[in-house]
């Protein structure tokens, strides 16, 4: 398989040079890398999206997929895993769809342990309404809805997936496609709940692409050990996400480790009782949407 068979006809409609391309790039090479050493089956990859500039990847990524509504990415992604854990589920969600109306379905995805991928482009900013501020917005920045400057601390997604119990842990970026690659690889390939989010600057209202070049380093560069949660809670904490002068920020993965998923803990959801096939009325079902 090659990426241009993950591409699809719909127009691409993000901005020139949008840096949501380097996502999809990614995570086009990591969905081929692992179907080709056949590690995963591409018919059974499943993606949702929720709503924002990041969602129209449901729309330029040729796999299984569903169009989600706002902040519900995660609640999507969990129920079609758990109704058949066979699928490799991948949620891609934006910074004000996780973190702030879906922020407590991500505190309990991480505290269940739900096997699936979550991919957050985050851009620090609503980008498709026009540059609100979100929960990672930096204090300062001055938007739409904060003429004078945003006054609340971010919220540090990292940080508070560590502290709920997600098993990997991951921050990307998203004009380093290469590196983000091989997070997605190894997000996919691990058996619990794997979150990575993107630093993904929007061009038109939220440019931080130059000061992240200049500010970021990469964790595997260090020696630092993705087993140790205390370390990886430090190393969270070294940015709050707000764009000041004095601070590095880390890239890579902080954390992982291995512990029984949601699905593994309960029988119902193992085979063979997930493949019991229902006698559904397709016709009444969707009668009721008619
Ligand atoms: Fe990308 Fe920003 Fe344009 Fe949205 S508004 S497509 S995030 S550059």
């Amino acid at each position: 398989m090659n990426v241009k068979e993950l591409s699809t006809k719909a127009e691409i409609t993000w901005c020139p040079g949008c840096t949501n391309y380097g996502i999809l790039s990614a995570a086009k090479r990591a969905i081929v890398e692992l179907v080709n050493n056949k590690k995963i089956d591409v018919k059974k990859v499943t993606i949702v999206t929720g709503i924002g500039c990041h969602a129209k990847i449901y729309d330029y990524l040729n796999v299984n997929g569903f169009y989600g509504i706002h902040g519900r990415v995660l609640p999507i992604a969990f129920g079609i895993k758990l109704a058949n854990p066979e699928l490799t589920v991948i949620g891609f969600g934006g910074d004000g769809d996780t973190y702030a109306e879906g922020v407590s379905h991500f505190v309990h995805a991480c505290r269940y342990n739900a096997d699936m991928v979550m991919i957050v482009h985050n851009n620090q900013v609503f980008s498709l309404t026009t540059g609100q501020m979100t929960p990672t917005s930096e204090v300062g920045y001055k938007g739409r809805s904060t003429p004078l400057g945003v006054k609340e601390k971010p919220l540090n997604p990292v940080a508070l997936a560590l502290i709920n119990g997600a098993t990997f842990v991951a921050r990307g970026f998203a004009l380093d496609v290469r590196h983000l690659t091989k997070l997605i690889e190894e997000a996919i390939e691990h058996k619990g709940f794997a979150f990575i989010d993107t630093l993904q600057p929007c061009l038109i209202y939220h440019d931080t692409s130059a000061y992240f070049k200049e500010h970021i380093y990469k964790l595997e560069e260090t020696g630092h050990d993705t087993s140790n949660y205390e370390d990886a809670l430090k190393r969270a904490l070294e940015w709050d996400y707000c764009l000041n002068e004095n601070v590095k920020i880390p890239i890579g993965v902080f954390y992982k480790v291995k512990k029984p998923t949601y699905g593994e803990q309960w029988p119902q959801l193992r085979k063979p009782f997930y493949m019991v096939k229902r006698k559904v009325n397709w016709e009444h079902v969707i009668s009721e949407f008619r």
